[in-house]
């Protein structure tokens, strides 16, 4: 068996004011490079990817893999016109000169928008069918964000979802699809499936799988539904990346089965049972004033540090990463020993750098990408400047390498706030940037985050308590906010209050 194996991976937030060219997909942040040929295998090797769990199954089945092309870009506004035709263009050159193929495993995210396609993954299966055909089998890895369409499941033959928010199963979900592509290639049989969408949004806050409606569907309602479904061979539920607006944006169901009675009763059942628990997808948020009021006050008795979700600031959803509307209520608070991070700010980072450790200045700190917003002016001591990277902790990224440029550690001279400085964007889903910095997470009061639901996988354990604090920024948790023009018609932004 020769398998083709690629991944191409975009979160896009369409209303978010950065977009992703090509070199948002060239350089590595907090994930590898793009990467081609060979040197995808060590990049992705051991990684919590699913082209590492692709890979692995692949070489455990015993077949050759193809190792073609691999990159991602972190959460931003639309992927370019020429990123998307760069890359598509490259995957497809890839397969047509890649000698007799048995099958190919793509990892992709779901819910990429180009500037002049809404549905990048649908459009990328459809154009990889006219070239390789409908017999070549073809299965696919796609984040539990997915804003999954039709044309994405006429087209693949099996579609396979991560199931945890944090997402701690990315390699895993890359096992399943292989092995389904495994199945097809020795049997010749293709599973019957069936697709369906639910009528409301759920905003991301509420997908998070370790607690509410989201941990009954993924814990509870999947394994039994998988148990009492004879002949089903794969069941996801996406929960669909809601700052997206397009015709196809939200939650979805897809089965799997031998035949389409299993297929459609599994995928109903799912469907109707994750409806029935609308009114608890509301998510629980505080505007940032009362969050950081909320967090001194438990912190006071706390020994443990209070976390606080800057949600609406979430790189990892298309934020810029440096909105100042929670530092500005750590300020206003007094929030002394507080700790905001990473605010990606490589102007400020630079500057720090320049005025080196122990020095002080008058700093002009984020809120220079965000409409609105502006950077708050304030002297303050520059305790740490690194330029070098480091190795990821926690469940979801640890031993990846991250690589946010120069890193800065400053505290205001007034109010003793920390600020922790990044140059290029990541999301703040680990501690591993405040340990870089020196800082002992565990013994801070407050810790800010630039994150909506990743960080809980590697803070939760230490934190007193969690908030989810609405400052300005792109990432809106309330989403009767934005101007959806494209959502389907009958399409709930929000869900209905019970
Ligand atoms: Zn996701």
């Amino acid at each position: 068996m020769r398998i083709a194996v690629a991944g191409f991976q975009h979160e896009t937030n369409t209303f978010a004011p950065v977009k992703a060219d090509f070199e948002a997909f060239r350089v590595a942040k907090s994930f590898p490079p793009l990467v081609r040929g060979p040197a995808m295998l060590a990049a992705v090797e051991d990684k919590k990817l699913p082209s590492a769990g692709i890979i692995a199954t692949l070489r455990a089945a015993g077949a050759e893999v193809v190792p073609l092309l691999w990159c991602m870009a972190t959460p931003s506004a639309h992927v370019t016109e020429d990123a998307y035709e760069r890359i598509v263009g490259e995957i497809l050159a890839m397969i047509a000169a890649a000698g007799p193929l048995d099958g190919i495993c793509l990892e992709l995210h779901g819910a990429m928008v180009g500037e002049h396609v809404d549905d990048g993954e649908g459009e990328l299966l459809k154009r990889l069918r006219r070239q390789v055909g409908h017999q070549m089998p073809i299965t696919v890895a796609l984040d539990l964000h997915a804003n999954v369409t039709a044309g994405m499941v006429a087209e693949a033959d099996y579609l396979d979802l991560y199931q945890y928010y944090p997402h701690t199963d990315m390699a895993e979900t890359g096992v399943r699809a292989a092995k389904v592509l495994i199945d097809i290639i020795r049997t010749g049989r293709r599973p019957a499936k069936a697709f369906r969408q639910l009528d409301f949004i759920i905003p991301v806050n509420s997908g998070c799988t370790d607690f509410g409606p989201s941990r009954e569907v993924y814990r509870e309602l999947m394994p039994a539904i998988e148990r009492e479904t004879p002949g089903l061979v794969g069941l996801s539920f996406a929960c669909g990346f809601p700052q997206a607006d397009i015709a196809d944006v939200g939650p979805s169901v897809i089965a799997y089965a031998a035949t389409e009675t299993a297929a459609a009763t599994a995928a109903d059942r799912l469907a109707r049972e994750a409806a029935s628990r609308e009114s608890r997808y509301l998510p629980e948020f505080f505007p940032a004033a009362e969050a950081v009021a909320k967090a001194l006050a438990i912190a006071r008795g706390a020994s443990r540090p209070v976390v606080i979700a800057d949600t609406q600031d979430n790189p990892g959803g298309g934020g810029p990463g440096d909105t100042t509307g929670v530092l500005r209520a750590l300020l206003a608070a007094g929030a002394r020993g507080a700790v905001i991070g990473a605010i990606i700010d490589a102007e400020s980072a630079d500057k720090a750098h320049a005025v080196g450790e122990g020095g002080s200045a008058v700093f002009a700190i984020g809120g220079k990408r965000y409409p609105g917003d502006r950077p708050v002016e304030t002297r303050a001591r520059v305790l740490r400047a690194r330029s070098d990277g480091w190795t990821a902790l926690g469940g979801m990224k640890g031993g990846m390498p991250v690589d946010l440029g120069r890193t800065a550690l400053l505290e205001t001279e007034a109010e003793g706030v920390l600020v922790v400085l990044a140059s290029r964007v990541a999301q703040t889903m680990e501690s591993s940037i405040f340990r870089h910095l020196v800082l002992v997470p565990e013994r801070l009061p407050i810790i800010v985050v630039k994150s909506s639901v990743h960080f809980r996988a590697d803070f939760a354990p230490m934190a007193e308590a969690i908030l989810v604090a609405k400052a300005p920024g792109p990432v809106t948790i309330d989403l009767s906010e934005l101007p959806y023009a494209k959502a389907r018609k009958g399409l709930r932004l929000m869900p209905r209050a019970g």
